[in-house]
């Protein structure tokens, strides 16, 4: 018979690594598939679109997997603010200091990351298949097994089976797990500039009614811009000249932008995601397999950190117990414990998304008081921010 794993990861991005290892470190036999080739670091001049504002809860389950030791300091950026605005009168700042800490969290280009995932899988000789193709998945229910079909007829056999696979999941078709999509009717330009001024400490954000325009400061003079707007408008913006475009982001930002110089954009379709089962017999989908939200609040791979952080400690703990560890009653531990974090956080950024995106009246009415009392309010403040850090 074919190896018997005790677990295949299905997708090796920066979830499904993570979780390889963790898994990996605490003795269970570990695949890896992934269908693309990893791609090398190469240290370019210009930061990488794919940014990442990580919590500290997210950082610290990278430290107990020895990754984030060997990530270069220079390369990211530790912010200690967040500053949100409707009106720039009614400002809420929330700072580390309100959870005792010296930073709210870091700004990495999520492939600085990925490498040094990919280094320490292949320093510890995980198990880890790149350019892979599935072919089928079928469960075994007599001998509680799922059987794997890959590349050219190749077979092998697993207790389990993690789907991190992304939003257009293939695990999560497979296996028939129900989910709600859906394509917003907003997009995102994503910009690299350079600054004149780089305020490193902290990330900002102006809810304007087309849609919220950001600025997350990278390494040296550095920064993310995040606009987003209506497709159709960004999709005619990306087709002028950058002397244009950069004119028109002096135009629509706020002021405090201070002067730029654009190095590069691409725009990106947002898409929402939410599975209504996260686990099967023998099977649990982790990331944004499971929920893909708005970005607007930087929380998709803390959300997906938080998934695998559960889900690995469980089966740590009961991995003892032979042959009923990957029986669903357990696994539904795992889904139970992240369930309600997770919605209330996807559906909570989508409210506060649409409670912000009108410009009337009602709207000012509303949004302004809110802030007011979200500003001078300590407790609440405070429970925001632990609940974006991954503390509850
Ligand atoms: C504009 C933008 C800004 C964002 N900013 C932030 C932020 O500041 N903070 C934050 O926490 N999150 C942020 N996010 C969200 C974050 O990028 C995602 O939540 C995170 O990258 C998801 O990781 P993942 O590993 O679950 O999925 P993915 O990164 O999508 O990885 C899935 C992997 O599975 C592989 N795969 C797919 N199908 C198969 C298959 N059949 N077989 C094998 N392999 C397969 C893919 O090749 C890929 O490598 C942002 C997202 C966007 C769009």
């Amino acid at each position: 018979m074919e190896k018997i794993f005790d677990i295949v990861i299905v997708g090796g991005s920066i979830i499904g690594s993570s979780i390889a290892i963790k898994l990996h470190q605490a003795g269970f036999l570990i695949k890896l598939i992934e269908m693309k080739t990893p791609c090398r670091f190469i240290n370019n001049q210009i930061p990488d679109f794919k940014v990442l504002a990580l919590n500290n809860t997210s950082i610290q389950f990278l430290r107990e997997i020895n990754v984030w030791q060997k990530i270069e300091k220079k390369f990211y950026t530790k912010f200690k603010y967040i500053e949100t605005w409707k009106d720039p009168f009614f400002p809420i700042y929330f700072c580390s200091e309100i959870l005792n800490k010296s930073k709210l969290g870091v700004i990495i280009e999520n492939y600085r990351l990925y490498q040094e995932l990919l280094n320490v899988i292949s320093s510890k000789k995980i198990n880890a298949q790149y350019n892979t193709y599935l072919k089928n998945i079928c469960y075994l229910p007599s001998e509680n097994l799922w059987k794997i079909h890959y590349d050219n007829e190749k077979t092998i056999f697993s207790r389990m089976i993690i789907g991190s696979d992304g939003q257009n999941s293939w695990i999560r078709k497979k296996s028939g797990i129900p989910y709600l999509s859906f394509q917003y009717n907003q997009a995102c330009m994503l910009i690299i500039v350079k600054l004149k001024v780089n305020n490193k400490d902290t990330v900002w954000q102006s809810l304007d009614p087309t849609g919220p325009k950001a600025l997350l400061p990278l390494y040296e003079n550095w920064a993310l811009l995040i606009w987003y707007d209506n497709p159709n408008y960004l999709y005619e913006l990306q087709k002028m000249p950058n002397q244009k475009i950069e004119k028109k982001i002096i135009e629509n930002f706020p002021k405090k932008l201070g002067p730029i110089h654009l190095y590069k954009h691409k725009v990106v379709p947002l898409k929402f995601l939410y599975g209504y089962q996260y686990v099967q017999q023998g099977l649990a989908l982790v990331g944004d397999a499971l929920h893909t939200i708005h970005p607007l609040a930087g929380q998709g791979a803390n959300l997906g950190f938080r998934d695998i952080k559960i889900l690995s400690d469980l089966l740590i703990s009961v991995k003892s117990e032979k042959y009923t560890w990957n029986h669903i009653s357990i696994l539904k531990k795992y889904e139970k414990k992240c369930r309600l974090y997770n919605t209330i956080m996807q559906f909570g950024i989508d409210t506060f998304r649409l409670l912000f995106s009108h410009d009337s009246i009602l709207t000012e009415n509303i949004c302004n008081p809110i802030f007011n009392v979200a500003e001078s309010s300590k407790i609440l403040k405070k429970i925001l921010i632990k609940y974006a850090s991954g503390i509850f």
